[in-house]
C-alpha cells in the first residue's frame, strides 16, 4: 500500500520546518504522495514541488481554509488546487488579512490577566507576518512558561471559553468550495471530529457540502481516536464522499503523527485519490 499523507504544515503557515525541510523529513518516512496544506495560503508549494520532484515524491498542491460555518469555525483542505487560479489566490488573500486584526485583540485579551509583550512574542514565532495564528501565541506562551505545551496553552488560553479566544470571521463555506472546486481542486472537510457536532448538525453540514460541490471528508487524521476514525468512515462510506487522510503534522515535538504515520482506512472507504491520474497504480484501500 502506498505511504499517503495529504494534510501538513510548514513555517508558511503554523508549520515550524519550510516547505524544504519538510518534504524532506517526508521522504526520509517514505512518504511517497504528499499534500501541503498550509492555512490560509499556498506561497509554500513552488518550494515543496521541487524537493519532492528531486525526492520522487507525488506532490498534490493543498491548502486549507478557515470557515466560519453556523457560528464556529471549520477548515476545508483544498486536494489538488491550481494556484494560479485567482479567485482562490485572492480570496486566501481576503481571509488573510484578518489575522493582523484577531491577533492585536488575542493579545489585548491576554493582556487583560496579566499577560504582556504577547503580540510582538508571537511575531517572533511567525514566518509570514499575515499568517498569524494561534499557534505562534501558544509557542511564546509556552517560551515564557504559562504552560508545559502547546496543546496546554490552547486549553488553557486560546479556546472557545478561555481568556485569550476572540471569535472571527473567517471565509464562508461556499466561497471556500467555490475557489478550490473553481481551481480544479476537491474539497476536503478536515478532521470532522475536532469540532464536536451532534448528529443532526454533523448531518446538516455534510448535506450542504455535498450540495456545494464538497468531495470527501477526512477519516483518518491525527486528531481522531480509533472510534472517530470508524464513525467518519461510515458516514463518508453511506453518504458516498471519499475519505481522505493527513497527519495534520506540525512539528517534531508538536505533532501525535508524524509524516507519513497513519492508520488504515476502515473498510468501504473510497480514497480521495482512486482517480487520481499520478496514483494510478495505487492499490485500493479497504
Ligand atoms: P488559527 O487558525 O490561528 O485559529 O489556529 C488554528 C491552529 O491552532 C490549528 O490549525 C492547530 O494547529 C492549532 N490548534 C487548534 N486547537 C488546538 C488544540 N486544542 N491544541 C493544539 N493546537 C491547536
Ligand atoms: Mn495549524
Ligand atoms: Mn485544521
Ligand atoms: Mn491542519
Amino acid at each position: 500500500m502506498l505511504n499517503i499523507d495529504l494534510h501538513c504544515h510548514s513555517s508558511i503557515s503554523d508549520g515550524v520546518l519550510t516547505p524544504a525541510q519538510l518534504v524532506e523529513r517526508a521522504a526520509g518516512r517514505g512518504v511517497e504522495i504528499l499534500a501541503l496544506t498550509d492555512h490560509d495560503d499556498i506561497a509554500g508549494l513552488a518550494e515543496a514541488r521541487r524537493i519532492a520532484e528531486a525526492k520522487s515524491i507525488t506532490f498534490i498542491n493543498g491548502v486549507e481554509i478557515s470557515v466560519s460555518w453556523r457560528g464556529r469555525t471549520l477548515h476545508i483542505v483544498g486536494l489538488n488546487i491550481d494556484p494560479d487560479y485567482a479567485p482562490l489566490a485572492e480570496g486566501l488573500t481576503q481571509v488573510r488579512e484578518g489575522r493582523a486584526q484577531r491577533a492585536r485583540n488575542i493579545a489585548a485579551e491576554l493582556e487583560k490577566i496579566g499577560i504582556r509583550g504577547s503580540l510582538e512574542g508571537a511575531y517572533t514565532y511567525v514566518g509570514i507576518r499575515s499568517l498569524i495564528g494561534r499557534t505562534h501565541f501558544a509557542r511564546f506562551l509556552v517560551e515564557q512558561g504559562y504552560a508545559k505545551d502547546v496543546k496546554s496553552v490552547f486549553k488553557k488560553y486560546l479556546i472557545k471559553g478561555k481568556p485569550g479566544y476572540t471569535p472571527h470571521e473567517w471565509a464562508s463555506l461556499s466561497d471556500a468550495i467555490d475557489w478550490i472546486c473553481g481551481s480544479g481542486g476537491q474539497a476536503v472537510i478536515a478532521h470532522p471530529g475536532r469540532y464536536n457536532l451532534g448528529k443532526n448538525v454533523l448531518s446538516d453540514l455534510l448535506d450542504e457540502f455535498a450540495l456545494l460541490g464538497g468531495s470527501g471528508i477526512e477519516v483518518v487524521t491525527s486528531s481522531h481516536t480509533p472510534e472517530q476514525i470508524r464513525y467518519f468512515g461510515q458516514h463518508a462510506c453511506s453518504r458516498n464522499l471519499l475519505a481522505s487522510c493527513g497527519s495534520d503534522f506540525h512539528a517534531p515535538e508538536e505533532s501525535y503523527f508524524d509524516l507519513g504515520q497513519l492508520p488504515e482506512f476502515p473498510a468501504g472507504c473510497t480514497p480521495v485519490w482512486q482517480q487520481w491520474k499520478s496514483t494510478a497504480n495505487a492499490e485500493p484501500v479497504v
